[in-house]
């Protein structure tokens, strides 16, 4: 089952795969991961190169900036702590260095929401140690 922060809104716990992912976004940095061997570069954080299976993966700095690819509007909140949230926009974005990210578009009404729009990534703080990267149109 999924631990719950005090608000009722999920709250990732870190894994040894994705404990640099989450010191990251405490430390205000989107964070991906680059193989050594064939250059791919991935979101979401896992052992091994999803390109050519390798271990040799390293952590990166992103630019934290990205596309929408697709939106969709939430009406119906999946879990008590968004209630309040509704409308919200989940987006896919096209981060800027390759892989695509599930997130929530901030600063922005469902209305003005569009293909191809340029984002970039700010953090909000779910608990002591964990951040939650969200996006907002880039500006
Ligand atoms: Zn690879």
């Amino acid at each position: 089952m999924t631990e719950l922060n005090p608000t009722g809104k999920p709250l990732p716990k870190a894994t040894p795969e994705t404990a640099p992912f989450w010191q990251g976004c405490a430390e205000g940095e989107l964070r991906l991961q680059h193989c050594l061997d064939c250059g791919h570069v991935q979101y979401y954080p896992r052992k091994l190169c999803s390109g050519c299976f390798s271990e040799n993966v390293e952590w990166r700095a992103a630019s934290g900036r990205g596309t929408i690819r697709s939106w969709s509007t939430v009406v119906a909140p999946s879990s008590p702590g968004f209630a309040e949230e509704v409308p919200f926009v989940s987006i896919l974005v096209r981060l800027a260095e390759g892989p695509t990210m599930l997130s929530v578009l901030r600063h922005c009404s469902p209305e003005q929401v569009d293909f191809d729009m340029p984002v970039e990534v700010i953090f909000e703080q779910r608990s002591e140690t964990i951040y939650i990267p969200y996006f907002k149109p880039a500006g």
